[in-house]
């Protein structure tokens, strides 16, 4: 499997329906402000949001105020944050299209006070190399003292119980069910089936909490701490979600 595969998978069709699958409105009650109360912790006014997706998070905190990049790989997926952002009416700084592994070649060093890399984004890169080399871009581009908010699925508990889940925080659009139909040590791919009948794929690789936290401390990250489902203290035989916070020193 290639860090590319994602380029694939999300197709046009797909991108298209992305906001049905993750219901805006259920995720940013299930949210809760709890990136801008990190944001707000950590005195953060400018933001990259580096896997944004169809734009949830650069639209909801633009619209509040902070100054935000987006970003993402897949260009279909920048085209639609614009869209999104345009018919919103909210302003973003910047919206490009930049895989991670370039992200120092795009944007300058010491550039944002923080990172979001959300909606279990990281887990596309199959390759170390990939990993490591996009956590020091994003480092490079991070200012000192700015942090980075990685999330990601809770594959320790897939792959060590097999999966269920609460649909309270992720996924919560009404009718779209997500659920893996592979669950291997290296890769887990998941169904994305719709009231249509219609059904997409991603394959991502199962990345356990300890490691990518030691990928992040390697990389040069400082402070790291993770919260479950938004909270501090968790059970992590229980979450669905793991939000990982590094800082640049
Ligand atoms: N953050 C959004 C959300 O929560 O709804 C989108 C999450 S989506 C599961 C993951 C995103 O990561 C996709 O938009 C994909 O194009 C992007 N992505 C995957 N690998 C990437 C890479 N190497 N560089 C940049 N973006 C990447």
């Amino acid at each position: 499997m290639e860090s590319e595969t994602y380029q694939r998978e999300y197709t046009d069709d797909f991108v298209n329906r992305w906001d049905k699958l993750i219901g805006w409105e259920g995720r940013a009650k299930g949210e809760d402000g709890f990136f801008e109360g990190l944001l707000d912790q950590y005195n953060c006014k400018s933001v990259a949001d580096i896997a944004t997706g169809t734009g949830f998070h650069a639209v909801i905190l633009a619209d509040q105020g902070y100054e935000v990049t987006a970003a993402d790989g897949a260009e279909a997926m920048v085209e639609k944050t614009k869209e999104n952002a345009r018919q919103m009416d909210v302003t973003l700084k910047d919206a490009k299209t930049v895989d991670w592994r370039e992200l120092d070649k795009v944007f300058a060093h010491n550039s944002f006070d923080s990172l979001l890399c959300l909606g279990n984004a990281f887990t596309h890169l199959f390759d170390e190399d990939d990993r490591r080399r996009s956590l020091e871009a994003m480092l490079n581009v991070l200012k000192p003292g700015g942090i980075a908010v990685i999330d990601h699925r809770n594959y320790d508990k897939i792959l060590d119980h097999g999966y269920d889940s609460k649909h309270q925080y992720y996924y919560v659009g009404s009718g779209v069910d997500a659920r893996p139909v592979i669950i291997q040590d290296d890769m887990v791919r998941f169904e994305y089936s719709y009231p249509d009948g219609n059904k997409f794929h991603l394959t991502m690789f199962p990345l356990r909490q300890s490691y990518m936290r030691s990928l992040m401390d390697e990389a040069g990250f400082t402070e790291l701490h993770s919260y479950g489902d938004f909270e501090k203290k968790y059970d992590p035989e229980n979450v669905d979600f793991l939000q990982v916070v590094g800082r640049k020193p």
